[in-house]
């Protein structure tokens, strides 16, 4: 084995070869990969090899459609098969509900451009003869679905990746990750150490121990997955091979496989392998079966598909495979430690191997993933996701592998976990509570308990009227909603301001002062959208998104000088509550010594003050696009200013408010969102951010390709939209239509309570941003007219936030 290299990379399963492949085809050669056994003894060997292009993330989607194109690559630089058989696959629907949730999806592939195909039953049946037609309402079909040989796809990538000039030593075990003082490594094994620049953990199965190598505990978990293969059926004598089909309701995919079928089921009753610790000395090892809990599943199966009960069992695979809490896979750098990368998690690996080779190896090579990967960043979590948290979130991702999640349905594992100290404050005024990065936050407000529960619609839900009341009383009145679900970061040192120049669009604002600000990456790409509040000369309150804290701060900590400024996460140090409408100045007015009027304190404004006993942060901002205060205080004052605000709050008609409401307020005031609006895809003209990017201030990051999109115009305009909607509203991900083409993509939607119609928010190529008429916004496989706004649904001026 060679003293030195590049890159190693960890693991030679499907994702580690991928890996591998990628950095060869991105350029860099000098690269290694170590598996400790041969090449797939992890899960890879076992696997069915079915692969797909639906995902829930259109993100996610895209590499999975890279992926599945990429093997005739391989096959014909490594001269390997993968034994690719695409043979179209069908998703099958017992419900009314299953059935919008693939008109839903088939819309979303419009825009990603798949040929999906909604179909009725008698179709279905034609095209996949073992089914029973009487359990099911319609199917949707998929033309690039099938199967492939998991030996030869790690293979194919793993020789390709040799011919591109990589080196791969087998039966080698790293036993141990050391960093030197320069962010290599020395990469210790039991046949010697290899000296490398940069390490990918890409161990699968054992992710977690090459994790703890380096002191982090990877948020993954395997879940033990059976799959069995019937004997020969007569059935299929002599036919052709079948399609792939997932059976929802039976929570079971099944293919062909030679003269008999694969029929593997995601059980509601999962079950955990290897809880704390994989063993090492599991190699190509299967599990004990368990028939008996997935008998439910199968018993669905024979029903739905009754040849099979007479066809007898002639396999039962049961393996390991790993799950992060939302079944995603986790690729990037780790915050805080130099050249250090995962691909792990990946419970597809040949549906999303090679988009995950593709975006780690640009990533590694280029700085950058090139694509928009937010979905399966490693930084989408943090310090939340314990061992046991992601114990009861893989279960519970596992069991609902084939279930439908509905806009508005909140999952119960591991609730509640985190509270601030007013939940149950919140919960008597009975609160409906929505789970955010594992901390209880509030949806909407019932007017008793027994009506405080989300009935689960993609139509518009029993929650509709309440949160259409809490939006008429920040209209009328004033309302109270508690912030504390927002990142922020505590910036001080004397280089604050001139570091914060140079990491965001906008100017930092003076003393007192509040500005917002998109920020760029090197290509002029939005990685971040937030507030900054400036406290002092040498401090600024920076709030964003909560959610993205951990990809901030490893932005943050690469861009760092040495000395001069710091940046301390302390999202949950400081909790808020915000005011809003026009009675909220008149309410705080009543609590706080200083002067609120425009005059003194006009819209954004920031000041530490004292309401009543509480000392705090004041800012005169609001996302609602009213007249509005956000408050920000140290959660030992939470509880006390929730009270002062409340009792005050009487003589001025306030209302609790949650985050519904405050989605639907800040649409009506066409206000972007993080992971919706704002992407690293889009730039901040096609956003609309324009007016908080500063071109006549000093160099900052993105500068230069900001600077081209503004001249350019960028390809794609965010665009509001008033839709002639009926029961349902757009929520995100429809596809926008324009003289009877897609064109766009919504990001966005609700009902704007306020406003008295539904809106969306979405993005639009440039040339059509101007257009008057012609847009249609597709709802639950109904194309709805859509009218373009020409500003803010509500408040187009801002007068109201401004006096
Ligand atoms: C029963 C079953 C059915 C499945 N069906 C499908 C399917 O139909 N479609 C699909 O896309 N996916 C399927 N999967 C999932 C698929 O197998 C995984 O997504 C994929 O194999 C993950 O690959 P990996 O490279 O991340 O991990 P692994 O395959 O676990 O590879 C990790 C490798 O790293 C090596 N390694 C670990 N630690 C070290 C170390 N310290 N030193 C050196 N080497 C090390 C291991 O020996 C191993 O070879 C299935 C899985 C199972 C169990």
């Amino acid at each position: 084995m060679k003293s030195h290299a590049k890159v190693v990379v960890v693991g030679g399963g499907v994702v580690g070869a991928s890996v591998l492949y990628h950095l060869t085809k991105a350029g860099w050669k000098d690269v290694l990969l170590i598996e400790r056994a041969e090449l797939t003894s992890g899960s890879t060997w076992h696997a069915a090899g079915g692969m797909h292009t639906v995902n829930g993330d259109p993100n996610v989607a895209k590499l999975q459609q890279y992926t599945i194109e990429l093997y005739k690559e391989i096959e014909r630089i490594s001269g390997q098969s993968c034994g690719v058989h695409i043979t179209g696959g069908i998703m099958l629907a017992g419900t009314r509900e299953r059935l919008d949730w693939l008109k839903m999806a088939k819309a979303r592939g419009r825009y990603l451009g798949m040929d999906l195909e909604i179909i009725s039953v008698d179709e279905a049946a034609k095209l996949f003869p073992l089914m029973d037609k009487s359990h099911f309402t319609g199917a949707m079909y998929d033309p690039i679905e099938g199967h492939v040989d998991p030996y030869g796809v790690t293979h194919a990538y793993a020789k390709s990746a040799q011919i591109g000039g990589a080196d791969i030593v087998r039966q080698t075990l790293v036993t141990d990750l050391k960093p030197r003082t320069d962010g290599s490594w020395d990469v210790i094994t039991d046949h010697g150490n290899v000296h490398a620049e940069h390490v990918v953990n890409a161990a699968g199965l054992w992710a977690r121990e090459v994790g703890r190598m380096v002191g982090i505990e990877l948020p993954i978990l395997a879940m033990e997955h059976q799959y069995l293969i019937t004997g020969d059926m007569p059935e299929l004598a002599g036919r052709k091979e079948q399609l792939h089909a997932i059976d929802f309701e039976g929570e079971i995919y099944i293919r062909q496989e030679r003269g008999g079928m694969l029929m593997g089921t995601y059980e509601r009753a999962g079950v955990p392998w290897s809880e704390v610790t994989t063993p090492w000395d599991f190699g190509q090892d299967l599990l004990p079966n368990d028939l008996e809990r997935i008998a439910p599943s199968l018993e669905v199966g024979f029903a739905h598909f009754p040849a099979l009960g007479g066809a007898g069992i002639r396999k039962v695979v049961n393996g390991p495979f790993t799950f992060a809490p939302d079944g995603n896979p986790l690729v990037g750098p780790i915050r805080g430690l130099k050249n250090f990368w995962v691909a792990c998690g990946v419970m597809a690996g040949f549906s999303q191997g090679g988009g995950v080779g593709l975006a780690l190896s640009r990533w590694m090579v280029d700085g950058d993933p090139g694509a928009d990967i937010w979905g399966m960043d490693v930084a989408r979590y943090g310090d939340w996701t314990t061992m046991a948290y992601t114990n009861a979130k893989v279960r519970e991702n596992y069991s609902r592998r084939f279930s439908i999640r509905f806009p508005n349905e909140e999952l119960p594992a591991a609730r509640p976990l985190r509270t601030t100290p007013i939940y149950e404050k919140l919960q008597a005024e009975h609160a409906v509570f929505g789970d955010y990065c594992g901390l209880e936050h509030p949806l909407w407000f019932a007017p008793s308990a027994r009506e405080a529960e989300d009935l689960i619609s993609f139509r518009r839900s029993n929650a509709h009227p309440h949160v259409a009341a809490e939006c008429k009383a920040v209209q009328n009145s004033v309302g109270l909603l508690e912030i504390s679900n927002y990142g922020k970061f505590d910036i001080r040192g004397p280089a604050t301001a001139e570091w914060l120049s140079h990491m965001m669009a906008n100017r930092v604002p003076a003393v007192g002062r509040i500005a917002l600000t998109p920020m760029l990456n090197g290509r002029g790409k939005l990685i971040g959208d937030f507030t900054m509040c400036r406290v002092a000369a040498d401090h600024v309150f920076l709030v964003g998104t909560y959610a993205a804290e951990t990809y901030y701060m490893r932005w943050f900590e690469r861009h760092l000088p040495a000395s001069g400024v710091t940046v301390r996460p302390c999202a949950m140090e400081y909790v808020g509550l915000s005011v809003a409408g026009p009675h909220s100045r008149a309410l705080l007015q009543s609590l706080v010594r200083d002067d609120l009027s425009t005059a003194a304190f006009p819209f954004m404004s920031f000041k530490r003050m004292e309401i009543g006993m509480v000392p705090g942060y004041v800012g005169r901002v609001s996302f609602t696009g009213d007249l509005g205060f956000e408050i920000w205080v140290t959660t030992d004052y939470q509880r006390a200013l929730y009270d002062l605000l409340v009792k005050a709050g009487r003589d001025y008609g306030l209302k609790l408010f949650g985050g519904r409401a405050l989605n639907a307020m800040r649409i009506e005031k066409s206000f972007g969102s993080w992971a919706r609006e704002y992407r690293p895809i889009y730039g901040p003209f096609e956003a609309g951010l324009d007016r908080f990017v500063d071109f006549k201030k000093s160099e900052f990051i993105g500068r230069s390709a900001a600077a081209e999109e503004k001249d350019s115009g960028g390809a794609l305009r965010l665009v509001t939209f008033k839709v002639d909607a009926t029961d349902a509203d757009a929520i995100g991900d429809e596809p926008i239509w324009h003289d009877g083409k897609t064109v766009g993509w919504v990001t966005s939607g609700a009902f704007g309570h306020r406003v008295n119609h539904s809106l969306a928010l979405g993005y639009v190529p440039a040339a059509l941003a101007q257009a008057d008429a012609g847009f249609e916004i597709e709802i639950i496989g109904e194309r709805h007219k859509a009218h373009r706004l020409t500003g803010a649904a509500f408040d187009a001026s801002g007068k109201l936030m401004r006096t």
